[in-house]
């Protein structure tokens, strides 16, 4: 797309900003796969329209504010990065973006408030259990909550699990393979520690020794995709001086990982760029690591129907769709059963289903119909904010469907509970 983007007055992250709108050719083979263009049928809510929006704010002829509603619908999915033939990319353009546009855009009271709520608390696991116990106790005020808060309200889950510290170290069990450092995200401290402590013993029965870093924070990615930057490369700079040392930085949540993949842009002009590069590579997912270790073959105890969605930060994002495949194969007994648009986003997307949640919640109708139309038992997964989303909206439908992370069904099936 040809355009007259100021770069060398975009700071840092212009030239990202650029060369993402330089490679749109305007094809339009991206809009079948975004999902707010599916939903809405809309060209300003398609990747395509975005880009022109983006850039006709950063060439100075349209307000941020006038293209903030469209900016605010996407997603950040990237799946039209994974559709795209001209290879924009969009992510960094977006990322960039909004970065720098944050304040300008207009939401209304209660959104901007359910905003603030999950900014000051998700990234936080402390704040962010009591909050959810708050609101837990205080679950028969939920009817008198103002309309605008239902769908912050609407996340309260039914129960929450006890906490779990993981250990800062954990052997390997018998001969040592390797050795990785674990980052143990926030959100699945508190909604769902099992993850975690699943992945660990996963690994170490793998020979794998564990280090859980004491000093870690939240990845930044919330803050980050949100347009708080500053905030974002405050917890990105903790993580790097946190996990200083070994080849491996482990997440299971897809999320973080593309998060931390970020880093490097977060950093863009800053002296810590090297090291936020060095950082991002060691980064790496919990599948693609046990994948290329290799794992001994598994049994279900009985046959089991399995159908893996694709987080859209784990496909799209980090291109993993292979290796949690692969670990679900190595279990025999077990049967990969198609899901229908797995690719497609489930509208969990971060704080998504607080900041947009109709078309949040329109997408987890989506795609809970598709796990019961797989007929599967279980739905594999690798992000904790899918896991939530797709539990919830099965729910609605009255389903019981399990749905774990690949950690705890690797976990059930080397202890033979599978
Ligand atoms: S597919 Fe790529 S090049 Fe084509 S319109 Fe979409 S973003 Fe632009
Ligand atoms: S990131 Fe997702 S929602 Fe946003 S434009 Fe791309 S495909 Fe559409």
């Amino acid at each position: 797309m040809l355009h007259r983007i100021p770069v060398d007055k975009l700071g840092p992250r212009g030239e990202a900003m650029s060369q993402a709108v330089t490679s749109c050719v305007h094809c339009g083979f991206c809009l079948p796969t975004c999902p707010t263009y599916e939903v809405l049928g809309d060209e300003a809510d398609s990747p395509r329209g975005r880009i022109f929006l983006m850039k006709e704010v950063l060439e100075g002829n349209l307000q941020p504010a006038d293209a903030a509603p469209h900016i605010d619908r996407c997603l950040g999915c990237v799946a039209c990065q994974s559709s795209c033939p001209s290879g924009v990319g969009y992510g960094d353009l977006l990322s960039a973006y909004r970065a720098d546009h944050q304040v300008a855009t207009a939401r209304g009271f209660f959104a901007k408030l359910r905003r603030w709520i999950a900014s000051m608390t998700v990234p936080y696991p402390r704040r962010f259990a009591l909050a959810m116990r708050l609101a837990r106790l205080s679950g028969r005020l939920a009817a008198l909550a103002p309309a605008g808060l239902k769908p912050l309200v609407d996340l309260v889950p039914d129960s929450l699990p006890e906490p779990q510290r993981p250990p800062e170290f954990s052997p390997a069990i018998g001969p040592q393979r390797a050795i990785v450092m674990l980052h143990i995200g926030c959100a699945a401290q508190v909604l769902n520690p099992e993850i975690t402590a699943a992945a660990i013993r996963v690994l170490n029965r793998c020979g794998v020794a564990v280090r859980v870093p004491t000093d870690q924070v939240c990845c930044g990615s919330l803050h980050w995709h949100i347009g708080s930057a500053d905030r974002a490369i405050g917890l990105a700079r903790k993580n790097i001086d946190a996990f200083a040392g070994v080849d491996a930085i482990i997440t299971t949540a897809a999320g973080c990982g593309s998060g931390m993949h970020e880093y490097p842009l977060m950093l863009a002009g800053d002296t810590q760029v090297a090291q936020a590069d060095q950082f991002s590579r060691r980064v790496v997912d919990f599948s693609v690591f046990l994948d290329s270790l290799g794992i001994e073959p598994l049994q279900a105890r009985s046959p089991v129907r399995i159908a893996y969605h694709d987080a859209c930060h784990l496909a799209h994002a980090q291109k993993v769709r292979t290796p949690p495949r692969n670990l679900l194969g190595r279990i025999a007994g077990a049967t990969l059963v198609g899901l229908t648009d797995s690719e497609l986003c489930c509208g969990s997307a971060g704080t998504y289903n607080i900041d947009q949640p109709e078309i949040a919640g329109q997408l987890g109708q989506r795609k809970a119909r598709s796990v019961v139309e797989s007929g599967c038992d279980i739905v594999a997964l690798g992000n904790i904010g899918c896991q939530v989303q797709i539990e919830q909206h099965l729910k609605r439908l009255g389903e019981s469907t399990r749905v774990l992370h690949i950690a705890q069904i690797l976990d059930l099936a080397q202890q033979g509970q599978l």
